[in-house]
């Protein structure tokens, strides 16, 4: 496959970049380490006139100011977030989640900005179109969707990872573009929940900082990341989790938790944060309440998915087991004893094809 033509200017400062942005008119795009974008270029889902390369411009290393907040540059690749000592000590969260994209090869060229700009996915629509389609979907401006065969929209959905982590430890960044002063808004707010047009700036707008606000000194966070294969590999549903305590050390006083690949846009599982604040949460009530409603957690913290998603199972005949088996797999070092057993469920699971209703809950 190759790249379409454009033309490339390589500056070395921001504001170079900016100004080469205001020159090349709307079908600029700029490219940090490619990772995403030349992909969805060679397969033509984006075809832009001209790119600004940001590779000539150094990242500043990340640092702490006198109140406490970290500020990242957006630069940078994500094998310094995770490598960052810093980050590690600071925001281990986004640590784990820079380490779970990819492979070292590709976190070593990707970065921080370019991860949370990743477009929405789908299993049909990132794929040559040529040879797969008659027809364009929603997302390649046709009329129809080849996932939800009778879907009236599109159900990409989003799937990077440092965006979730960054979203539980309450983010801001940093926005130049040309004609605009730099704005600062919380990350949240980058993402529009639209699968067509998932981000809220334009093409020619540069994420230029990442900022963490100071950490609540009770505070633990996780990130989890589930794949069907558990390879190089994007989510099939991530979560990230910040959890507050209270001065007695048990009650838990905030919740966030962001849910991934489950939406056009990182999803806050309000409900389960909700549950969760004002609760003590002892052994007991770890043991009792969270593994004995383990579904229902799991829905808490998913929003309806988990639940429909065994709606969906049923619907193309995999049981409630199979999915759980699945997920086990994943997480089991016994892979080539399990290897059939999930194979016959991945196929079964790519191939089906629903009716809208099931499959929309299942997206959902
Ligand atoms: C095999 C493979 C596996 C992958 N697995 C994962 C995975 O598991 N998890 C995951 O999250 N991602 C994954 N990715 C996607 C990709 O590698 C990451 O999203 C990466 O972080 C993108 O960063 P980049 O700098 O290469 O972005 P680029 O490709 O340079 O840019 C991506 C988009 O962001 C825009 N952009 C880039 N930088 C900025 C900026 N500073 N400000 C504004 N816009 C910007 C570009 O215009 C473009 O639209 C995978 C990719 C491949 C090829
Ligand atoms: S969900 Fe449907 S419309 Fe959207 S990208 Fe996939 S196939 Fe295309």
């Amino acid at each position: 496959m190759h790249l379409p033509k454009f033309t490339y200017f390589k500056p070395e400062t921001l504001e170079a970049a900016v100004a080469l942005l205001q020159a090349h008119g709307p079908n600029v795009r700029v490219v940090s380490g490619g990772t995403e974008l030349f992909p969805r270029m060679k397969i033509g889902l984006d075809n832009p006139d001209v790119l600004i390369g940001l590779k000539a411009i150094h990242p500043l290393p990340p640092m702490m100011t006198a109140d406490k907040t970290l500020v990242m540059d957006a630069l940078m690749p994500l094998s310094e977030v995770y490598c960052s000592e810093l980050i590690r000590n600071q925001a281990p969260l986004l640590s784990e989640a820079a380490y779970r994209v990819a492979s070292q090869e590709i976190r070593n060229m990707g970065t921080l900005g370019g991860n949370l700009c990743q477009n929405t996915r789908c299993l049909y629509y990132n794929q040559t179109h040529d040879f797969q389609f008659v027809e364009p979907c929603f997302k390649r401006d046709g009329k129809r969707c080849y996932f939800i065969p009778k879907g009236k929209k599109c159900w990409a959905v989003f799937m990077a990872d440092t965006a979730l982590a960054l979203i539980a430890l309450d983010a801001m960044i940093k926005v130049a573009g040309p004609g605009k002063p730099e704005r600062i808004f919380p990350l949240e707010e980058l993402y529009s929940g639209e699968a067509l047009d998932p981000l809220t700036i334009g093409p020619d707008e540069i994420i230029t900082e990442v900022r963490i606000p100071p950490q609540h000194p009770l505070g633990g966070t996780a990130f989890i990341k589930f794949s069907l294969r558990g390879g190089v590999e994007f989510a099939v549903l991530s979560a990230a989790v910040a959890l507050d305590l209270a001065d007695d050390g048990v009650t838990c006083s905030q919740a966030r938790i962001v849910v991934g690949a489950v939406s056009a846009s990182p999803l806050r599982a309000r409900a389960a944060e909700s549950f969760l604040a004002g609760k003590a949460l002892t052994e007991q009530f770890i043991d009792e309440t969270i593994f004995g409603w383990h579904d229902d957690i799991i829905r808490y913290v998913c929003g309806r998915f988990v639940d429909d998603l065994f709606i969906f199972g049923k619907y193309i005949g995999v049981s409630r087991e199979e999915l759980h088996m699945c997920h086990e797999w994943n997480f089991s070092n016994r892979r080539q004893r399990r290897r059939r057993e999930y194979e016959k469920f991945y196929a079964r699971h790519v191939e089906c094809r629903v009716s809208e209703e099931a499959s929309c809950c299942y997206i959902l």
